[in-house]
Order: C-alpha cells, then structure tokens, then sequence
C-alpha cells in the first residue's frame, strides 16, 4: 500500500515535471518563433542589456570604433569571456565546436532559452561604404535591431550598403544596395535612348518623357526638325532645356528658345548633352513650380520585382513661375526645382512640417490636391505607371551589365537598389519623368548657414521622415532571415495550435497544414509571387509577435509583378536582350561579336535566298561601325545591345510586313526563341545520351564559327540595300 502510494507520487511528480518541462519547452518553442525575445543592441556574446539600456546606446555617439567585432580594418579586440547563461553544449556549438555567438551575427536571446540553445542569428550589414546615407542607414539598422560594421568586416557580411557603385567593394555573397551598370544606366543620354527604344516601339505608352536630342551627334537632326514645326506652325514657340550628360543638380543646365542658341563654343563635344522639349505649363502650387522626388525599389531584376515608396518629396522652386520668355529664361530659383540650387536663395524655406516650406512630403500635396477635388487615386495610378514603364526600359542593358559582372552560375553577390524618380506633374495633372538617380541623395540633415561661409549641418525631420522609412523598409524588403524565420514561426504556430487542439478539431488543423503546404508549393512554382506579399503582410499583422511588431507598417508597395499583366506586353526588348546574352558567351563583355551575331541568325533561322550571310555580314558591320562612334566606351569594339536592337528591328521589318514595328518585333521574336528552344531540346537529349545528363553550356555560342579572314573576305560582297529604321 505504502510503496503503491509512493509510486504514486513519483509517478505523479515525474508527470508534473514532465508537464512543467513540455510547457516551459513549448513556451520557449513558440516565443523563439513568434520573435517575442528581445535582442540586444551590442556586439554577439555580450551581456544581456535591458531595454532602456538599448535605447540608450542607440542615441548615444557610435561605440569606439577600433573595439568592433569583425572589424576589418582594425585587430579585433579579445573575445569576451563567455557570458552567464551559457547555451546548451550540443545546440549552442558551430562544427568547429565555438560559440555559434562569436563575431557571426549571432545574438542572446533574452530570458528563455530559444531552440537554438540561446542564440539567435541577426542580420548583418556593412556599412563601411554608406557614405552619404550613412545616418539615416544607422538609425536603420537600430530600429531593425540588426548589426551594424561600420569598418567592414573579415567574414562576409549579409548585406553591404554602398553610397556610390556596385564596384565599391568586391564581394562575392550577400546582397548589395546597387547593380553593376545602373549610374551608366541612368546618365542622361543612356536613359533617353532606352526611352527612344521604347517611344520606337509603343509611342502612346512612352509619352511621359519629353522629347529629347542627343547633343552633339543629333544636333542637326534637332536643329532640321524644329525648323520643320516652325514652318507647319509659325505661332509655335518653343522653349528647350539643356542638360549636360552626367550633370546632376542643376550643373550646367540652361533653357534655350532656338536650336542657334545652344552654347557649341567649349565643352559640347567633351561634355555631351540632351536636349529636351522644356514643359512649359507645370502644376504650381502657391505660384511655384515643384517637382516629385520619389523613392523606388528595384529589389530583384530577373524576376522583375519593382516597389514604390508610398510617400516621397517635393522640391519647391523659390521664385514665382511665369513661363519662359527671353526676360526670365535664365532665372534658375524660377525654373529649376533643384534643392541644392534653391538653398542658397534668400526666399527658401526650412520647416520642420511636412506640408509647408521648400521640402514637404509628396503626401502633403497630395493631401492639398485631394481637398480641392482632384483624383489622386488617377495621379498615382499614371505615377505607378510611369515608374513600371521606365524600369521596364532601363531593365535590358542593365541585365547585360549584371552579366558582365556577375555570370549565370558563377559566385556573386544578389542587388538590388532605390532609385530617385525626378517627376513633373504638368497643369493637366500628367506625370512628366525628369530624371532618374542611381544614388539619390539619402542624407537626413541640410547645411545652415550661420553667418557667410560658415555652415552647421541641421538634422532635417521631413527628409528623416520619408528616407529612414525608405532603407528601414527596403532593408525588410531584403531580410535573408525573413523567409526562414516566417517558415520556422508558421511551423511553432502550428504545432503550438496543433497540440492544444481536442482531438476532434484536430482534422481540420490538418487540412489548415494541408492548405500551407499547398500555399508552399505554389509559391515554389513561382505562381504566386504578388499572392504571397498578401500573405507575409497578413502573417505579419496577425503576429504582433513577430520581429517586426514593433515597426510601423512598410512604406513600400510592390507594384511588379502585381501589375504585370498590365504591362508585360512592353517587355519586347527584355526578351531581345536575353536573346543578345545567350550569344555574348561568357568572356565577360558587353560587345556580340561578328561571330557571335552569326550564330544568333542561324541558330534563329533567320537567313533565307533573300538574306544571305554575307549579307548579315554587312548589316553586322554597318549598324556597329556607326554606333561605336556614338557611344562614349569605346573600349571594346563589337556591337552593343542598341545596335543588337537596331538591327532585330530591321529583320523584323523584312520578315514581317504590314504589321505595326512592335507587332513585328515580337512576332520575330516568338519565333527566335521557338527555334532557340528546339535546339536546346535537341541538345538536351544528345547531351543526355552522350554526356549522362550534362547540361549544354547555353551561354557559348553553339553553330559553326567563321574565322576573323571569312568575315573580312564577305565585308566586300554586294552591298546590302540597308537603311536605318527610324528610332525616333
Ligand atoms: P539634374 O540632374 O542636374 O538635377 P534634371 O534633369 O533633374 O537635372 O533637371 C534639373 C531641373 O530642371 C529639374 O528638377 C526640373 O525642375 C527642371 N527640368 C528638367 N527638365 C525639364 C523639362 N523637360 N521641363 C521642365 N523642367 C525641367
């Protein structure tokens, strides 16, 4: 009787210890998944601190720098003695049996011991090379709760920010803030071509760019068509706008009323130009002229994924608008809405609120627009437009430098970038591009002046409202934790619901398991890319325990591929680039060489009796020789993705008549990669029988290549009846 009760009563503590344990396992389990531990601010394997301690650090100056872990510049300072609450041998050891804490990004968990054994791994980012955004990229990374290297570090980092180029660093994993090739993108003349690409092919769709001239190789061709306009209509007075290639605020630029009027004298042919129809009837508002500045996340290239920040600024001119007329054409505070030209005018002004002064947030003047009736719902609809369009035009070259930096299948780093859109609205309310900024200035504070030539740099509340925001969330955006931590939290959640079930609900917990695999699944399909932001929102706001809770909800709206089907039509030069990559081959260049373009129109099919090779030969010749003496990097000699266009253009136009140029294009398309795709299979299966599954290296170039003396031997057959298809 005794020794049954005292069985009784172990049994009845081992139950209780055994409940206590599953419950303490549980909670731990579920807290380390929900995100609920509180991570520290410091470096990996430092003590625990409290919240107000946190805070503490994180408005106090930066730590010395010399004392960081990792730091790459400095000798690291000795590991501190391991701290009180050591985690579990087994499950807080790396392989090489070190303290998974130590200088990897790995940080205390609060309180409870995690499932980790008490490490929690943080983001790490790099910040060695933030210049200019470095502040507001700080105050980032605080709120994100990740780990800052100021100094860079020796292990790889997650995430490396850079304040100029892709080429700041070398780096070959993580993801870096720019894409190899963008400022080259951007510059003025780069962009208005790709735009005149796109005008070439759906010129309603691309009518948000003014009409633009390359200075000096089209000035005649500008100078012959203004003349002609003129006479069609002699009570047109235009003005136009010059803009130096690769100038940026408001460097160089002056207005003109007559294409005699543009300055040749100096610097024209070193320092190339666009020059643009000026819009004359902008929105103003309290009498100024005021343009957007608006932030945009191209977060993925190949898959097209492209955001928009909901809240940007606007840039007040500080003198009242008129039109241009020969009195005030000069007048910069008037025309210009340049903030770094419009400081240093007496009338500007600094405000801390958001819908006053200079600078104010883009959602103020919506806000203002709004209350005197106007529908902001169409104006930022054209805006989303304008910003899809122009990436959609930016996107092919862009991928032909990314594949010259960072080939299919080799090591490299993933990118992604923000983008400062420069947009006009005109009086009609039409969204006109300006500009875009590979680096827009992310800088959250504005010089004062405190007496003549002595200036103080004074935090600015409006460019910190809208540019913390930015990074903060673009660096959500980038998260490589996000995904692993959402899995591992909607697995907690459901085991946690799972276990706590009667019985009979639990066939429905299973067919809930059943939907997320599915849900899963799909998204490995890719299906449902724009599907899943719905979801990982909804995931995140129904868990206020998620990393995320304590921050606001992210400011930026994924736009591609949400509205792709909208606009995948336009992506016709996309699909050539990817063709005139296929044929670069892998020697790291940007140039298709005559043979490569050779084996592009066999491989394609695409000579006949009517297209000889020789013939291709001479079309290979005549569209690179001129377009290599446009172009500013003569470095390499072969044709450039334009001339690879300019000449699709022209086959399409041969091979498909009567249809309008965009219809063409894409007809020779589809055909291109139908035949490309039967090649690819037939390869396949060779390879397959002959080599046991070894894929064919798409990238080389596959048919017959004709030496360097065949090529020069066919430069003198007959002459190509070729003529240059009109690009504008
Ligand atoms: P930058 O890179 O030097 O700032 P932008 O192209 O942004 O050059 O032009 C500077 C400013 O000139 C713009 O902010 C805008 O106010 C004005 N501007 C530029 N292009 C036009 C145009 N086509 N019509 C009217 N104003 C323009």
């Amino acid at each position: 009787m005794r020794r049954g009760s005292c069985e009784r009563e172990l049994a009845a503590r081992w139950e209780a210890e055994a409940v206590a344990a599953a419950r303490r396992e549980t909670e731990a389990r579920a807290l380390a998944a929900l995100g609920q531990v509180s991570v520290d601010a410091g470096a990996a394997g430092e003590p625990e601190r409290k919240e107000g301690e946190e805070e503490a650090k994180a408005r106090a100056p930066a730590r010395p720098r010399a004392a960081e872990e990792g730091d790459a510049r400095v000798s690291p300072s000795k590991p501190k003695p391991a701290p009180a609450l050591t985690p579990t041998p087994t499950r807080g050891l790396c392989q090489q049996g070190k303290p998974r804490g130590k200088g990897r990004g790995w940080k205390r968990s609060s309180g409870r011991r995690a499932d980790d054994g008490g490490w929690q791994r943080v983001v790490t980012v790099d910040s060695s090379k933030a210049k200019t955004s470095l502040e507001a990229l700080k105050i980032s990374i605080r709120q994100l709760r990740w780990k800052e290297f100021p100094f860079g570090r020796r292990l790889p980092c997650d995430i490396y920010w850079h304040g100029v180029s892709f080429h700041d660093n070398d780096i070959f994993s993580g993801q870096v803030n720019k894409f190899p090739g963008m400022t080259e993108m951007v510059r003025k003349i780069t962009l208005s071509r790709a735009v005149r690409i796109m005008q070439t092919l759906f010129p309603e769709e691309y009518n948000f760019y003014p009409r633009s001239w390359i200075l000096p190789e089209e000035l005649q061709l500008f100078t012959a068509q203004v003349q002609v306009v003129k006479e069609g209509d002699p009570s047109w007075k235009p003005t136009f706008i010059v803009k130096p290639d690769g100038g940026c605020q408001g460097d160089g630029i002056y207005l003109i009323k007559d294409p005699s009027d543009i300055r040749l004298t100096g610097t024209l042919q070193s320092r190339p130009a666009v020059v643009q129809e000026y819009i004359c009837k902008p929105l103003l508002i309290d009498k100024l002229k005021f343009d957007i500045r608006l932030y945009v996340l191209l977060k993925s290239l190949d898959p097209l994924e492209i955001y928009i920040a909901k809240d940007g600024l606007s840039r007040f001119c500080t003198e009242p608008y008129q039109e241009p007329n020969s009195q005030n054409m000069h007048h910069v505070f008037m025309h210009l809405t340049n903030y770094s030209l419009n400081i240093h005018s007496n009338n500007f002004i600094h405000s801390d609120s958001a819908n006053t002064g200079s600078k104010r947030t883009f959602s103020s003047i919506l806000y203002r627009l709004s209350s005197k009736g106007v529908d902001i719902k169409k104006v930022w609809s054209d805006i989303i437009s304008l910003v899809i369009k122009t990436v959609i035009a930016l996107t092919p070259e862009l991928k032909v430098f990314y594949h010259l930096d960072i080939p299919t299948g080799r090591p490299g780093p993933t990118c992604f970038q923000i983008l400062g859109f420069d947009i006009l609205l005109m009086k009609n309310l039409k969204p006109m591009l300006l500009e875009v900024n590979a680096n827009p200035s992310m800088r959250i504070e504005h010089e004062h002046e405190l007496s003549p030539g002595v200036f103080e740099n004074v935090p600015s509340l409006v460019d910190e409202e809208v540019k913390v925001a930015v990074i903060r969330d673009t660096l959500r955006l980038m998260d490589p934790l996000k995904k692993k931590r959402e899995t591992h939290f909607s697995d907690a959640f459901m085991d946690r619901k799972y276990r706590i079930l009667p019985v009979s609900d639990r066939i429905s917990a299973v067919k809930l398991k059943f939907l997320k695999l599915s849900v899963v699944r799909s998204q490995q399909l890719g299906k449902t890319v724009a599907r899943k932001e719905d979801v990982d929102s909804k995931n995140a706001a129904g868990a206020n325990s998620s990393p995320e809770a304590h921050l606001p909800s992210i400011c930026l709206k994924q736009v591609f591929p949400k509205y792709a089907k909208q606009f995948n039509y336009l992506r016709l030069v996309d699909r050539m680039a990817n063709l005139f990559i296929r044929f670069l081959g892998i020697k790291g260049t940007m140039k298709l060489g005559p043979t490569g373009f050779r084996t592009f129109i066999r491989n394609c099919k695409l000579s006949s009796s009517s297209l000889s090779m020789a013939a291709v030969d001479i079309l290979y010749i005549d569209i690179t020789r001129r377009w290599n003496s446009v172009t500013l990097d003569q470095r390499e000699s072969g044709m450039c993705l334009q001339a690879f266009v300019e000449a699709f253009f022209f086959l399409a136009q041969r091979k498909f008549k009567m249809m309008p140029l965009h219809e063409q294009v894409a007809s020779l398309i589809d055909l291109c990669e139908y035949h490309l795709s039967l090649l690819d299979e037939k390869r396949l299966l060779c390879s397959g029988v002959g080599r046991r599954g070894t894929a064919p290296d798409h990238s080389l170039p596959q048919e017959t290549v004709p030496t360097a003396q065949s090529t020069g031997t066919i430069v003198g057959a007959s002459k190509l009846s070729y003529s240059k298809p009109a690009l504008s």
